[in-house]
């Protein structure tokens, strides 16, 4: 540079080719993996069945790569390494059909300028072996006849000897040696026909996977049994969008910290942000937060619909009809995982009362994830503690449960009602709350109750489980109705409804592992008939019914004939003279409202058909989850408007498996983008 201070601009000069060239191949050659990535490729399009790489330095110092592929004919080695010169493509044209990998004829003269490369080939015809020796695109001398199998053998030497600075880049020779270890045991899992072999020079192979193997074993190779144990296959296709694929993705119950997706889209090994970011969206609705999963994705598009013509290094790759083609997958995805077992155990798992492993976290929400920038238009509560309603009508909201909950005076409503329920002693009604959980999980074999979980499983609202997935609360409007913000939609939920539904399923996946609330004083469950009887919601008359006595002796001879079964599988416990003793505990943080006790044991015998076991468990099921959802009117406000935040919402939104018809109690009422619309127009 010349540093005096004259002000006449330098001379322009034109750069010598060998550097332009030399330049221009750095840019594709960037280190000794992508040289191997272009190679593998090449030994692909040839049609070899063994591939055999050794590597010294991290491939900085000597790098080679032998197929048993066709070969190459003595004439082409002339201008192989010229380039642009290419046997896969003639015209433009073809690069719309192109089918094999390679096709810019640039990769062999790239490294040619930017190592020493070496070349030994024989063809089936060919008698013997043919080498050749280049340097900056060239033949450095003449090419010599050599004994040697069938197939290319490719050395590369001293990578970047010609460029210094490129070679002080290259800190870590191990950085490089297991970029070049993951590039091979990517195609070696989605080429499972092909043996591939690794091989740091002197030592045993690192890796090698034998030829005519198949995916699940080479993923077993490379990424270990833990993963492979886990995996199931997930495919789909369009002949609209013109695409095929086939993944093997991990189930909901691995995870990792480290999301590894590797994606050939016809069969060249890419990235895509979007599928990357999709697949990892499905996955973080099962997942804990912080986790990822496992997939090999083999994506199939209609060449024409993909730019393959993009610069070598960039691995990026852009297609036609991208957003549709993504949603077709995520929704393969999701369908995949939500129908698996996995996912039921994982559930049933989660479901049990106390479990601390929720899937997400209340502090991340995906839309915000996606999004670099975020404007205000489109800002989404991220902490929900941060503003509700209650902020702007100034209630304080409580922070924890009460860790023994004093359950009611018997009957809010009992203005209105025969003041005989009051008989009841008010003291038995203080229940100790026992939170210790069993630790030992019963797995269910009745069919019935499996069943009656596919049923919910079958009817799940993917749409409406990703609303709930990704929503934070906003607050109570009343005791029936709340708001929750998910994406950037506000939606009014029938909370009352949603909680029914929730408790029935917990009813269902919590089968045989309930824990007890034990009553201090067990109650008499005729005293509790009779007292459901004497309201005016029972309907009983005396002409009709019979005497009111009787009636309620009835009621409590036949709850005692099921005590065995209430108590195995619910946690009811009923004692041969009719004294209840106990409820199960259905939701931590929960317990049903006793004022409602005598008129929900009044309808377990008249409501429930005990006589069908399918029946049975669903209808005494839907008993309970709308006995343990009704509320009282009497415990204040600030007592029901924690509990519906933090015991219901926060159940609801992890574990609810919302059905199609519960889109009536998930109603979207607002749209931030179109307030804001509203306010810029004020
Ligand atoms: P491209 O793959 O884009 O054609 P390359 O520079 O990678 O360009 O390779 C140039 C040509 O060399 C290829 O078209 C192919 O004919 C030949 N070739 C390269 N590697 C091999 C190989 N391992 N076996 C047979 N032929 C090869
Ligand atoms: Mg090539």
């Amino acid at each position: 540079m010349d540093m005096s201070n004259n002000f006449e601009p330098t001379e322009i000069k034109r750069l010598d080719p060998v550097v332009v060239n030399r330049i221009a191949a750095g840019e594709i050659i960037k280190r000794p993996a992508n040289a191997l990535k272009e190679m593998i490729e090449n030994s692909l399009d040839a049609k070899s069945t063994n591939i055999q790489i050794t590597v010294k330095n991290g491939g900085l110092k000597y790098l080679q790569i032998r197929d048993n592929g066709t070969g190459i004919r003595k004439d082409d080695l002339k201008i192989i390494c010229e380039r642009f010169t290419t046997s896969k493509l003639q015209k433009f044209e073809d690069l719309q059909s192109i089918a094999t990998y390679g096709f810019r004829g640039e990769a062999l003269s790239s490294i040619s300028h930017v190592a020493r490369l070496t070349i030994q080939t024989k063809t089936v015809n060919d008698k013997c072996a043919n080498k050749a020796l280049y340097e900056d695109g060239r033949l450095k001398e003449d090419i010599k006849s050599c004994a040697g199998n069938q197939g290319t053998q490719i050395t590369v030497e001293d990578m970047f000897f010609n460029m210094p600075q490129r070679k002080q880049l290259f800190k870590s020779v191990s950085e490089e040696f297991s970029r070049i270890m993951d590039v091979v045991s990517k195609y070696a899992i989605h080429n499972a026909s092909v043996g591939f072999c690794v091989t740091k020079h002197g030592e045993n192979a690192s890796l090698r996977t034998p030829a005519k193997s198949t995916q699940r074993e080479n993923i077993r190779i490379v990424y270990g049994g833990e993963v492979v144990n886990e995996i199931k296959s997930i495919d789909c296709s369009d002949e609209l969008l013109q695409f095929e694929m086939s993944a093997l993705a991990s189930s909901v119950k691995y995870s990792s910290k480290k999301f590894t997706f590797l994606l050939f889209i016809n069969h060249r090994l890419v990235e895509s942000t979007a599928l990357k970011n999709a697949i990892d969206q499905v996955y973080a609705t099962f997942l804990p937060k912080g986790n990822h999963p496992f997939v090999y994705m083999d994506l199939r598009i209609e060449p024409q619909n993909v730019d393959v013509n993009m610069h070598p290094t960039k691995h990026e790759v852009n297609f036609l009809y991208e957003n549709e083609i993504v949603e077709k997958i995520k929704s393969a995805f999701e369908s995949t995982l939500i129908g698996s077992n996995e996912t039921r155990e994982l559930y049933t798992q989660q479901l049990l009362p106390g479990a601390s492993n929720p899937y997400l976290d209340d502090n991340e929400s995906m839309s915000q994830k996606k999004e670099a920038k975020v404007y205000a238009k489109d800002m989404v509560r991220s902490d929900s503690k941060e503003q509700k309603l209650e902020k702007f009508f100034g209630t304080i909201i409580k922070s924890s449960a009460n860790e023994s909950i004093e359950i009611g005076t018997p009957n809010e409503e009992s203005a209105e009602d025969d003041s005989k329920q009051n008989t009841s002693s008010q003291k038995s009604f203080v229940l100790p709350l026992q939170t210790k959980i069993d630790v030992a999980r019963k797995k269910t074999k009745l069919t019935s109750i499996l069943t009656l979980r596919k049923k919910v499983e079958n009817k799940c609202d993917k749409n409406l489980r990703h609303i709930l997935a990704e929503s934070n609360f906003v607050g109570c409007i009343d005791r029936q109705l709340s708001l929750i913000q998910s994406g950037s939609n506000l939606y009014l939920c029938d909370m009352q409804k949603l909680s029914e539904e929730l408790l029935y399923q917990m009813l269902l996946y919590n089968f045989e592992n309930f824990c007890e609330i034990q009553f201090e004083t067990a109650l008499s469950l005729k005293e509790l008939a009779i007292l459901a009887l004497s309201n005016k919601e029972s309907g009983w008359c005396e002409e009709d019914d019979g005497p009111m006595d009787e009636l309620a002796e009835n009621v409590q001879d036949a709850l005692i004939q099921k005590a065995s079964m209430l108590r195995e599988y619910y946690g009811i416990e009923i004692s041969s003279d009719g004294k209840l003793k106990s409820l199960p505990l259905i939701l931590e943080n929960h317990l049903p409202m006793l004022c409602h006790l005598p008129m929900y044991i009044l309808r377990l015998v008249t409501e429930v058909e005990w006589t069908k076991e399918l029946k049975c468990f669903s209808t005494f099921s839907r008993e309970t989850a709308m006995y343990y959802a009704r509320s009282s009117f009497n415990n204040d406000d600030t007592e029901w408007k924690w509990l519906c935040e933090h015991v219901y919402y926060d159940h609801i939104k992890r574990y609810l498996i919302p059905s199609e018809q519960l889109d009536t109690s998930i109603i979207p009422v607002a749209n931030l983008q179109n307030l804001y619309k509203v306010f810029e127009r004020c």
